[in-house]
């Protein structure tokens, strides 16, 4: 679109691509609000060009030139803004996967230089929820002397809750071009979940860092071998300060993933999974909140417990828990899914019989280099495979393009109405 010279014809013009932005919006509106997501209200969307979704408004700021710095082009531009989703659809299509699990740096807070993991990502993967871990391994010269831990399993000494690592994100994320931060959803995952204070965190990283996170995440409540050795009070999923957490991420619009173990290492045959109605009732507590259950609540040696297909059954087909999708990252998930033939058919079939409800993810932690961050992807290479053409299209990227640029625009337009910009 080549927008008229004069200043009252270029409004009209504005307006013109406003009204239309919004009602194109609508349709997409209502598909964000089906499922894994609650809606979002007009009157947030009218104040964003949705599809750079960085804050801006739809003002006369936003000419065609700042619009194609955030990876527009002039035919989306002339189709009124709005094919973010389309568009990054269009632009991921060549894409293996989007990433909805993927920690940056480590236990000890190193990781791999943002830039050299773009050359990673490379043609693979499209777009990636960037975040840290927010555990920090403690060092203890008196437990482990010259032999420095970096790895939760390689020392008795404590975890911490380390709540620099959002603002290191949040600066590697402001690093990079703005055609390069479009392919990342940075997370917020610094903040003591059994803190009352926890919500105050993350009001504190949005009001910092305004225009950067999309999420909260991941963050543990119940994991084996970690939630036992973290300094502190044990997390849980009746605590009234998770509650006060998840209602300020419902109100933000930040997706919440979540590492939730479905049952105890070496539980008792036959005993009911320890956190399953534990779980169910936080989700059903939160109903406007976007949760993605991280690993489907298995791990490492939490196998998937017997009746897990059942019980998940139940998220799935009650309507209380639309707002709630699961990722499938983690190699140590992924061993269990794919084990045999029998189990990848039984996956396969669940997921297609659900097929907006899941996301690959790939849990990778600071890979070193491409093959290394592929692993978890060929891994599930027998899934693949089973899955329909257009379930496993959004699996590994329409379900994360439908999710977070639903938070784009939420968390965005929160701030620019709840946060005093610098
Ligand atoms: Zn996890
Ligand atoms: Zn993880």
């Amino acid at each position: 679109m080549t927008l008229p010279g004069n200043r009252t014809s270029r409004r009209m013009a504005l307006a013109h691509v406003v009204v239309l932005c919004v009602a194109l919006l609508a349709p997409a509106i209502q598909a964000i609000a089906l499922t894994c997501s609650a809606p979002i209200s007009s009157s947030s969307v009218k104040s964003l060009c949705a599809l750079c979704l960085r804050g801006e408004q739809t003002s006369g700021k936003h000419l065609p030139q700042r619009h194609r710095e955030h990876g527009g082009n002039a035919e989306n531009f002339k189709l009124g803004h709005f094919p973010q989703t389309q568009s990054a659809a269009a632009q991921t299509n060549e894409y293996l996967f989007n990433d909805s699990h993927f920690h940056l740096t480590n236990y000890i807070q190193e990781g791999v230089d943002i830039h050299e993991f773009l050359k990673t990502m490379g043609n693979k993967a499209g777009r990636v929820a960037l975040f840290g871990i927010p555990l920090q391994q403690q060092w203890s010269y008196r437990v482990d002397a010259d032999r420095a831990p970096a790895y939760y399993l390689n020392s008795d000494a404590p975890l911490y809750y380390y709540s620099f690592t959002d603002a290191w994100i949040a600066t590697v994320f402001k690093s990079l071009s703005k055609e390069e931060q479009g392919r990342f959803d940075p997370m917020i995952t610094g903040f003591n979940p059994s803190d009352m204070y926890a919500a105050d965190h993350i009001r504190r990283v949005l009001q910092a860092f305004p225009g950067v996170f999309s999420g909260i995440g991941e963050f543990s409540i119940h994991k084996e071998f970690v939630s036992a050795k973290i300094s502190g009070e044990v997390a849980s999923l009746q605590d009234p300060a998770l509650d006060r957490l998840l209602d300020f991420a419902a109100e933000v619009g930040l997706v919440v993933l979540i590492h939730n173990d479905i049952d105890t290492p070496f539980a008792r045959e036959g005993s009911p999974p320890a956190y399953y109605e534990q779980i169910k009732a936080l989700f059903k507590r939160h109903p406007k909140a976007t949760f993605i259950w991280a690993h489907i609540g298995v791990g490492r040696i939490i196998r998937p417990v017997k009746e897990q297909g059942a019980l998940l059954e139940q998220l799935l087909k009650d309507p209380a828990f639309n707002h709630v999708c699961f990722d499938i990252s983690w190699n140590e998930v992924a061993k269990y899914l794919v084990a045999t033939p029998e189990s990848t058919k039984t996956v396969a079939d669940f997921i297609n019989r659900y097929p907006d409800r899941f996301l690959f993810g790939t849990d990778e932690v600071a890979p070193p280099d491409q093959e290394a961050y592929l692993r978890v992807y060929n891994q599930y290479a027998p899934l693949w495979k089973l899955l329909d053409k257009e379930t496993s299209e959004k699996v590994r990227k329409g379900n994360y393009e439908r999710i977070f640029d639903g938070a784009r625009l939420k968390v965005r337009a929160w701030e620019r109405v709840n946060l005093t910009r610098r």
